[in-house]
Formats: structure tokens, sequence, C-alpha cells
């Protein structure tokens, strides 16, 4: 899908914000809900996706909607470097199939980088275990 388009209310991630869908939570609140990746590149990677917006990109995000959703994002990485003490942390966010998005509804990618561990490849990770994704996002939600 290029940068231009329809927002798909059936993407997985309009599913998990209507309760459609199972993920496991480590903050909501009526501007964001960050939740476990399913398919981690690597333990603890987080995704913040906006509440209340039809964005597929972060182009389409209304500018009233940026400040609430990039300090949490914020908020969120400081939290998960607190709990997980990582040596590094990725906060990134695609655009557009071409530049590796895979589901049209914005989200933030938080992932933690560990020495000497290599990053699973986007889209090609496992699925993760869920009870670990749980003690995980409990670490996570702890430290916030
Ligand atoms: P994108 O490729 O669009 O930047 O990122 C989508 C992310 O969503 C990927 O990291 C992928 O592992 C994750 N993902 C895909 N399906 C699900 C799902 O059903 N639940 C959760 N929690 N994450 C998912």
């Amino acid at each position: 899908m290029s940068l231009n388009g329809t927002y798909d209310d059936n993407n997985i991630f309009a599913k998990i914000l209507r309760g459609e869908a199972a993920a496991v939570k480590v903050f909501e609140n009526e501007d964001v809900l960050a939740f476990m990746d399913l398919f981690p590149q690597a333990r603890g990677h987080l995704l913040v996706v906006p509440k209340k917006v039809r964005a597929r990109n972060f182009l389409d995000l209304p500018a009233a909607h940026v400040e609430p959703l990039m300090a949490h994002v914020h908020k969120l990485a400081i939290a998960v470097e607190k709990a997980l003490k990582p040596d590094g942390l990725t906060v990134v966010q695609f655009n557009g199939a071409p530049a590796g998005q895979t589901v049209f509804h914005l989200h933030f990618h938080i992932i933690p980088r560990y020495e000497g561990v290599a990053l699973a490849g986007h889209g090609h990770a496992n699925r993760a275990d869920i009870p670990e994704l749980q003690k995980i996002a409990a670490e996570i939600a702890a430290a916030l």
C-alpha cells in the first residue's frame, strides 16, 4: 500500500483498539494504546498507536494529535529503558509498504537493543510466548 489510500477499518490494530482482537497491553488512556508486539524483533518490543484517529501513517495524523502521541512515545521509551535496562533503544515508524509498513494504522515501534544480540528481521520474527509478553508488559507498566 502506498502512502495515499483509504483507511481500512479491519486492520489488526483497529480490531485491537475496538477490543475485537487480543493484545498484551502496557498502557491505555483516551489518546493512545501501547501494547507488546506479537512478533517481537527483540525482547520488550513495544508498539504505541493513537486512538480516535483513522490515520494509516504519520502523514495522516491530524496536527492536534501529534503532541499527545509523541509525548506518550517518549514516556513509554523511558519506561522501557527503566524496566528492561537495554544497551540501546530503537524508536522507529514506517510509512507505506515500500518503507516497510505492514499494518496500516499508524504506530511507533519502541525496540530495546541488547549488546551482541542481533535484531530479528522486521516482519520475520517468531510469534512470542504470551505469558512471557505479559511478564514484560507488567515490568514496563510498573516503570511508568
Ligand atoms: P509495521 O511493519 O507496520 O511497521 O509494523 C507492524 C508490527 O505489528 C510488526 O512489528 C508486527 O510484528 C506487529 N504485529 C502484526 N500483527 C500483530 C498482532 O496481531 N498483534 C500484535 N500485538 N502485533 C502484531
